[in-house]
């Protein structure tokens, strides 16, 4: 809540977030849009955990973040969250199902149960006859579906996609907006979406416009100021 994040520059301070209010519910399907520099990317870093704001209180499932060490905090990110990027950050060299396992490595799960867990995520996107490909070896629509198995791995609660369909062209697009659909409708993963697409943020059942590092529009809170929706992730 008033989530704030100013970065430094020069001496210069850019304040990317001026005082974001939001609360991501169980099993939402989310699009956040807005203008480049709008702060876009910046609250995602935030909600994922991945930088911490300049003020404001942020809390994943109840706990405030800011109470955490940065190693609890890894661990929490480990645990709730899955990441895909615009440029999937893939390892280009290293087999797919190696990159999918990755995530569960840094929690200690055995090698064989990794490997069983990193072959049935990359058959559920679709990719069950690929294991063994690189990613340099892929097109960029199955390297970003080798990306969506890898946030899936570890059975997170919310996966976060900054502009996942911004490499592709329209089919392998959709194909991967209809992937996250599925994800979101059969295992019940909240999903949140950065997205310069119109067509893209008019699947999400809600919409978050920021501009200027505010929320402008926000489809998902009601008259009255509540909101629609489960509890989960609150910014
Ligand atoms: P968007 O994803 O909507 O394009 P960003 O969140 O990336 O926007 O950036 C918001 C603002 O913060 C921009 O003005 C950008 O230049 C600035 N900014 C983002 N990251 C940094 C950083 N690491 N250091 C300094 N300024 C940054
Ligand atoms: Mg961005």
């Amino acid at each position: 809540m008033g989530l704030t994040r100013s970065y430094r520059l020069d001496g210069v301070s850019v304040d990317a977030l001026r005082g974001v209010s939001l609360r991501i519910g169980r099993g939402e399907f989310v699009a956040i849009v807005g203008p480049s520099g709008s702060g876009k990317s910046t609250l995602m870093h935030l909600l994922g955990c991945l930088d911490r704001p300049t003020s404001g209180v942020l809390r994943v499932g109840g706990v405030d973040v800011s109470t955490l060490d940065d190693i609890r905090l890894a661990e929490l990110r480990n645990q709730t969250i899955g990441f895909v990027f615009q440029s999937f950050h893939l390892l280009a060299r290293t087999p797919a199902l190696d990159n999918v396992a990755l995530p569960l490595v840094y929690r200690g799960v055995a090698r064989a149960e990794r490997r069983a867990r990193a072959r049935a995520a990359l058959e559920a996107v679709g990719l069950g006859h690929r294991l063994d490909h690189r990613p340099s070896q892929m097109s960029g629509g199955e390297q970003q579906r080798v990306a969506i198995a890898r946030a899936l791995v570890g059975d997170p609660q919310v996966v976060l996609a900054d502009e996942p369909t911004g490499n592709l062209d329209s089919r392998n697009g959709a194909d991967v907006m209809a992937l996250l659909e599925r994800l979101n409708a059969d295992n019940g993963v909240a999903v949140v979406l950065v997205t310069h697409e119109p067509e893209v943020a008019g699947r999400a059942r809600r919409q978050i416009h920021v501009r200027d590092g505010r929320i402008e529009l926000d489809t998902g809170v009601v008259a009255g100021g509540g909101r629609a929706g489960g509890s989960g992730e609150d910014g």
